[in-house]
């Protein structure tokens, strides 16, 4: 039988394109107290570790109910400053999932240390903690991701690191306000780092990342690897780095912060209208809450067949929808040298054709989210 033509769906006439996130609708709504913050440390020109920067430590740690926490330039340095300050170093094995951001990967690499990947779970993507289990006897430190806005089973995984004595480190790049259990990032193990790369649900007008730490020690050593390796001016014990957070982007997340429970609060009630539009469409996977989870939807993946095509007619739309992430981490050029093959983690590499991010961030409208739920469901039944 031939095929139909395949022609791009009308979108209704005149309507504007949904982008995958808006984060114009953010920098309005704190739009004043930015300006205020701005001209505050200009007066004072306290550009480098301004007031700022440690009212927004306080209260970061504060918000995750944290003894400490670490302002650093990016999430990348905060991943791998608290591996090290952690104890982690050469030649240690360390345990992450093979479904993540490449980020996690460079921060072990950076650290010293050898990725050991490990394969996530089919219904949420996040690490396995029976996976983990087998490769737990060779590993020195786990390094799960709390991944699309929940956290990884750190219940499961905790017990294992228990048992095999792993350092625990948490990747809460895409997890600021989530819990597990009651409990939020930095609280199962030695440290957590965490982005604000400006699309995270807690972002800067720039880079900028940090790790939250209950042990004043790691705490400590974080500190003395993003300062150069100082803490006395001119006095560098340690080798370090100049990873410090700026005091224009520690205005912008206290005001961020302020606001992020209202804002994380915006993108579940996005997500359960999304769940509600899709649930007559069983061609797309909806993605769900794991067990014991507060979930704060940094990304809403479902997962269809024919991604491909169907990301592209979604596109040609106007619907911003994206891929996180396409390529797994040892199928990238960068770890092409680590001795994994395709086929090593059949859960990811599957999962990484058919996941599909739909466009949701604070402040989007219900009229957005039925066009992308009508353009999506079209998308799904064409030629099906
Ligand atoms: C964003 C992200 C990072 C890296 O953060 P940067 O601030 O971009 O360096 C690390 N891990 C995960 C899971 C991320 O999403």
């Amino acid at each position: 039988m031939t095929q139909p033509t395949r022609t791009v769906p009308p979108s209704p006439i005149g309507a504007p394109p949904v982008p995958l996130v808006d984060l114009g609708i953010q920098r309005d709504r704190i739009a004043d107290e930015v300006a205020e913050g701005f001209a505050r440390v200009l007066a004072a020109t306290a550009f480098i570790q301004g007031p700022d920067v440690s009212a927004f430590e306080e209260e970061f740690a504060s918000y995750t109910r944290r003894a400490f926490s670490v302002g650093l330039g990016n999430g990348t340095d905060a991943l791998e400053f608290a591996l090290r300050a952690a104890g982690v170093g050469t030649g240690d094995r360390v345990a992450l999932p093979a479904n993540t951001f490449v980020a996690t990967a460079e921060a072990v690499l950076r650290a010293g240390a050898e990725p050991v990947l490990v394969d996530v779970d089919d219904e949420h993507l996040l690490l396995d903690p029976d996976a983990l289990g087998e490769v737990a006897a060779t590993c020195r430190a786990v390094l799960p991701v709390h991944l699309f806005g929940q956290m990884a089973p750190m219940d499961r995984i905790r017990d294992v690191a228990e048992r095999h004595g792993l350092i625990v480190v948490e990747d809460a790049a895409q997890a600021q306000g989530a819990t597990h259990r009651g409990v939020p990032i930095g609280g199962w193990g030695a440290a957590a780092g965490t982005s604000f790369y400006p699309g995270k649900n807690l972002g800067a007008f720039g880079d900028a990342g940090g790790v939250v730490t209950d042990d004043a020690e790691v705490a400590r050593r974080v500190r003395l690897l993003a300062n150069h390796g100082s803490e006395v001016k001119y006095q560098h014990p340690v080798l370090g780095f100049n990873s410090r957070l700026d005091t224009l982007q520690a205005v912008v997340l206290r005001a961020k912060l302020a606001r992020l429970d209202a804002w994380n609060e915006e993108r579940r009630a996005a997500a359960r209208r999304y769940a509600e539009l899709l649930a007559d469409v069983p061609e797309v996977r909806l993605p769900s809450v794991a067990d014991g989870n507060e979930h704060v939807w940094h990304l809403y993946v479902v997962r269809v067949a024919r991604r491909d095509t169907v990301l592209a007619e979604l596109n040609a739309a106007g619907i911003g929808a994206g891929i996180h992430y396409p390529v797994p981490v040892h199928h990238t050029g960068a770890f092409a040298g680590s001795g994994y093959e395709r086929g090593d983690f059949p859960v990811t590499e599957r999962a990484a054709g058919e996941i599909l991010s739909l466009p949701l961030f604070p402040g989007i409208t219900a009229g957005q989210q039925e066009r992308v739920a009508d353009a999506l469901r079209a998308a799904v039944r064409r030629d099906a």
